[in-house]
């Protein structure tokens, strides 16, 4: 089945990516948007970064340590996007393998010299997740091949000692490898990998062994720690680990982790990482919004890790946290476009930044970019595009359960149905049965959506499966009158059983108010402030060219006014009032600034579209008024 993660136990089951195919909508649009664009435009900057020359053994060698990780995403990409450039970058990496199967352009010569920052054992992980997905998606070639006998060598070299990686990604690799293939060696190089970490298995460095995770073995850590994306693929492979070998106390201390990590450590948008010196969580409640790091590959890695804990638990606060991080990190992290990206995702952006169309060699997070000198985010996010069916639903014993509600048509658990959406825009979602079966069918209702219905049975012919979205006004009425059964559906999931006639129609109605979110006390970096999401949407203040600057303003808590934006786009208005300045040499003072009079209104877009229009200021948490 073409899916990246199969495990062979657990709460659900995943569809293959065959069986959930999307329709034009927010999330098909982007992933036709990755394979037509964002992965043509990766492999051009490889290319003329010499990244691709590396394996063709251009001299000199170009591109930092792990660079070759790059090229492995975006094979891993091209194979679930069945992209037609797939065979010949293959051919290129297959060309460069040693005899022995070892393969690095890096290291080539002095190998496994530098497991604290070499990267050398992380790539061969984005290399073997690149052949999975050939595997699942073509079956064995040459490529696959050169992909076991890395893996061969891998485990030959380090199936025993002490030794492991400074950066965890092996270890998720290597049991989905022993999934696809059924060779019990990759599980047990993972497990031990995973075992081995924290006694400690790594060498000192200045930013302390918690950045690599190596202070403490796996399962005794209460939280995540350190380096954001290195914690959370970690964990992925602890979760993999655990579900292979049936070892509870493990997939226990993950899923304890995730919740207290999620409790203190993670940014109104679903982002992680709040130290841009190590790339790092911070302290419990240390979520400051303008030094957010939240990178794109930390909501990346968390979507995985939320997907493989949703999978062996069946619990939906999982996809709650993944359906967040999906539209407010992933979204957030390429252009309308599919050509520019954003490495650190910010929650609020000072000062305008300067536009570039070359390389960038930092990660303010201030514009997208169309390249980074590190260039983990954009084929991270190309890779996830172009697997993305596989999050949106899953199989559980008894039927279908649907994640995230998009434009698509899925098969699974017996039942083949159309989902028809304009969501996020929208709360209504209709989901038809396009053929007769049996089963029970399961729509997640968010945890925010207070006051959701359901609706099921017969709808007439003419129906929904020709209406575009977003569903226009009055069609959901219309489609809810003529349904035999409206009730609530209370946050969790909407569950409807029984036999099914093409045709029949099961809706779902999701309260779309914008609403006013607070912050725990305790994040002390965002007291006296207050944001505004609707629906999965967390929105921000933009200011872009000659409009006001957002520093001055607070908002006054009042509902927010709902505008028609460009292309569906749902825009928001708040009011809000410009603040007092303190004085121009000193910005402190022995009174309060006074309560500001002057009204004014701001306008907010959905956080993942602000920085289209060019250099800007913006923020999430917006100060309140009195
Ligand atoms: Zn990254």
């Amino acid at each position: 089945m073409a899916n990246p993660v199969l495990p062979s136990s657990g709460a659900l089951s995943p569809l293959g990516l065959d069986a959930v195919r999307l329709a034009p909508g927010f999330w098909g649009d982007r992933v036709a948007l990755n394979r037509e664009v964002t992965i043509a435009h990766a492999h051009e900057w490889m290319e003329r970064e010499g990244w691709i020359g590396n394996f063709r053994g251009e001299l000199p060698r170009r591109g930092r340590e792990f660079s070759d990780s790059e090229i492995y995403k975006l094979l891993e990409a091209m194979a679930w996007a069945d992209h037609p450039d797939f065979a010949e970058l293959a051919l290129t990496v297959v060309k460069a393998q040693e005899g022995d199967g070892y393969l690095n352009t890096r290291w080539s010569g002095s190998r496994y010299t530098d497991f604290e920052w070499g990267h050398e054992l992380y790539c061969y992980g984005h290399l073997i997740q690149a052949g999975v997905a050939r595997l699942r998606t073509h079956g064995q070639d040459a490529f696959t091949e050169a992909v076991r006998k890395a893996a061969d060598h891998v485990c030959r070299r380090f199936m025993d000692g002490t030794e492991t990686c400074g950066h965890p990604e092996l270890e998720m690799a290597m049991v989905e490898l022993y999934r696809a293939t059924g060779v019990e060696r990759y599980l047990e190089l993972a497990r031990r990998l995973l075992e081995r970490r924290g006694l400690p298995a790594l060498g000192p460095i200045h930013l302390g062994a918690a950045y690599f995770q190596d202070d403490l073995p796996v399962r005794q850590a209460t939280t995540l720690r350190g380096h954001a994306v290195r914690a959370l693929y970690l964990a992925c492979g602890a979760v993999d680990v655990a579900v292979e070998t049936g070892d509870d106390q493990l997939l226990e201390a993950v899923r304890s982790q995730w919740e207290r990590a999620v409790a203190r450590r993670t940014h109104l948008t679903g982002g992680m990482g709040s130290r841009h010196a190590d790339e790092g969580f911070g302290e419990d409640f240390e979520l400051p919004p303008d030094r957010a790091y939240a990178e794109t590959c930390a909501g990346i890695a968390s979507i995985m890790l939320s997907h493989r804990l949703l999978l062996a638990t069946g619990e939906v606060a999982y996809a709650d946290l993944a359906e967040r991080t999906l539209f407010n990190v992933l979204a957030t992290g390429v252009a309308l476009d599919g050509r520019s990206f954003f490495y650190s995702n910010p929650l609020q952006v000072r000062v305008p930044a300067e536009p570039s169309d070359g390389i960038n060699l930092g990660h303010s997070g201030g514009l997208r970019s169309p390249w980074f000198a590190v260039s983990c985010c954009p084929s991270n996010i190309a890779r996830t595009f172009a697997s993305l069916g596989s999050y949106l639903a899953a199989a559980d014993p008894s039927g279908l359960r649907i994640h995230h509600h998009t434009p698509a048509v899925i098969e699974g658990a017996g039942l083949r149905v159309a989902v028809e959406t304009g969501y996020p825009w929208s709360g209504g979602v209709a989901v038809r049965m396009l053929a007769d079966g049996r089963g029970r069918l399961s729509l997640r209702v968010p945890a925010w959506a207070e006051g959701a219905t359901v609706g099921y049975g017969p709808a007439q012919a003419g129906d929904l499966a020709r209406r575009e979205a977003p569903f226009p006004a009055g069609a959901r009425d219309e489609a809810a009158a003529r349904t035999r059964i409206v009730r609530d559906a209370t946050p969790g999931y909407a569950v409807v059983e029984g036999e099914w006639r093409a045709g029949d129609v099961v809706t779902l109605d999701l309260p779309m108010a914008p609403r006013w979110t607070f912050p725990d006390r305790r994040v002390d970096a965002l007291r006296g402030t207050a944001a505004v999401e609707r629906g999965p949407l967390v929105y921000c203040a933009e200011s872009v060219a000659d409009e006001p600057p957002l520093a001055d303003l607070s908002a006054r808590l009042a509902p927010p006014v709902e505008h028609a934006g460009p292309s569906g786009v749902v825009e928001l208005e708040v009011e809000a009032v410009l603040g007092e300045r303190v004085s121009a040499g000193w910005p402190y003072s022995s009174r309060p600034a006074q309560p500001a009079t002057t009204g004014t209104s701001l306008r907010l877009v959905p956080y993942h579209r602000w920085g289209n229009a060019g250099p800007a200021t913006m923020r999430v948490w917006l100060p309140t008024a009195g």
